[in-house]
């Protein structure tokens, strides 16, 4: 099997305690992914609202 984040063949034996990540660098990554893609959901709420905001102003302004 191929690790989810390098896709370097990983080692899913008991002595990989990472897996199914090859090391502990891409379950870090993986974890990281986890917690910056909540924050991206959060974040871009805003940033929608901005946009349907600019598109009320264009529809007003034509
Ligand atoms: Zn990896």
């Amino acid at each position: 099997m191929k690790c989810p984040i390098c896709k370097k063949p990983a080692d899913l034996s008991p002595r990989n305690r990472f897996r199914p990540f090859c090391s502990e660098r891409c379950q870090m990554i993986d974890l990281g992914t986890w917690v910056s893609g909540d924050y991206e959901k959060q974040d871009s709420q805003p940033a929608d609202h901005e946009h349907h905001d600019d598109l009320k102003k264009r529809r007003l302004l034509n």
